[in-house]
C-alpha cells in the first residue's frame, strides 16, 4: 500500500514524493514539530526565513509564489539552516548601539544577518545539492537584483556597504562565471574599493571548511577582521558570545592545537 507523507503538500503546493521524505527526515533529526507559514513578498528580504523563537513550534516561513522546484528548495533550504542549528553552528548578532536610532540598530542588524546568511548559505546549499535539488533560481535571482542596483556614485555608508560586500562575495562564491565577471564589471568603475574588498571576502572564505560549525566560526571571524565590524557585530557560538579574532583564535587552537 502507498502511504502519503505528512508533508505532501505544503502551504498549496504539491511536494514529490522524495522531498516530503527528506522533509519528513530532517523533522525527526530536528526533534521538534515544524510549521509552515507564507512569506508576504512585499516586505520580504529573502525568500524565507527559519524562526526557531517560535514555541512551541519552530516555524519556516517561505514565499509562495515561487516555481514547483524552486519552492521546494526553499523549504528544504530553510529546515537545512535548522539543522546548522541543531549541529550549533555559530549566529551572529548585532550590538544595539546606544547612540545611534532604532531605523539606524535594524538597518544594522539587517546587514548583519546578511552577513552570516551569506556563509552559512554555502553549507546549505551544498546539503541542498547533495540532495539533487539546485538552487540556480535563487542565485539567478540575486544576479538579477545585483544588477539592477543603481550605482551613481561610490557607497559610503557602512551598512550599505559591508552588506553589498558580503552580498557580491556570495555571488563570487557561488554564481557562475559569467554572472560574476558582470556582477563585477556592474559595480567596478564607481566602487573599486567594494569589489575589492568582495573578492577578498571570496577569497578568503573560499580557503576555510565552512561545513563544520567550527569552520564557519573561523570564517565569520576572519571576514569581520577584513572588514572592521567587530565593534557593532559579535559572534554567538557554543554558549559563549565572541567579541574579537583573538578570542576566536585561543578557543580554536584550544579545540585544535593544528590549527
Ligand atoms: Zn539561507
Amino acid at each position: 500500500m502507498k502511504t502519503t507523507s505528512n508533508y505532501s503538500i505544503i502551504l498549496d503546493h504539491q511536494i514529490s514524493s522524495k522531498t516530503s521524505s527528506e522533509i519528513e527526515r530532517i523533522i525527526k533529526y530536528l526533534n521538534h514539530s515544524v510549521i509552515f507559514q507564507p512569506l508576504s513578498a512585499n516586505n520580504a528580504i529573502g525568500f524565507g526565513r527559519a524562526d526557531y523563537t517560535t514555541s512551541p513550534h519552530w516555524t519556516i516561513y517561505s514565499l509562495v509564489d515561487l516555481p514547483p522546484r524552486a519552492f521546494e528548495a526553499n523549504i528544504l533550504h530553510e529546515l537545512y539552516h535548522l539543522c546548522q542549528l541543531v549541529e550549533k553552528f555559530p549566529t551572529t548578532s548585532t550590538r544595539i548601539k546606544p547612540n545611534a536610532t532604532s531605523i539606524e540598530n535594524n538597518e544594522f542588524g539587517q546587514a548583519g544577518s546578511v552577513y552570516a546568511s551569506v556563509i552559512l548559505d554555502l553549507d546549505v546549499c551544498d546539503r541542498l545539492s547533495k540532495f539533487g535539488l539546485s538552487s540556480e533560481y535563487f542565485f539567478d535571482s540575486r544576479y538579477k537584483q545585483a544588477m539592477s542596483c543603481q550605482i551613481k556614485s561610490e557607497i559610503t555608508d557602512r551598512c550599505y556597504f559591508v552588506a553589498t560586500a558580503m552580498r557580491i562575495a556570495g555571488i563570487i562564491l557561488q554564481n557562475n562565471k559569467i554572472q560574476v565577471q558582470n556582477v563585477l564589471a556592474h559595480f567596478k568603475s564607481k566602487n573599486p574599493r567594494l569589489v575589492h574588498c568582495a573578492k577578498s571576502l571570496a577569497n578568503k572564505i573560499k580557503k576555510v571548511d565552512y561545513h563544520t560549525p567550527d569552520g564557519c566560526l573561523q570564517s565569520l571571524s576572519i571576514t569581520y577582521d577584513l572588514l572592521d565590524i567587530w565593534d557593532w557585530q559579535f559572534i554567538n557560538y557554543k554558549d559563549s558570545s565572541f567579541t574579537s579574532s583573538e578570542q576566536v583564535h585561543t578557543f580554536l587552537l584550544q579545540n585544535h592545537p593544528d590549527f
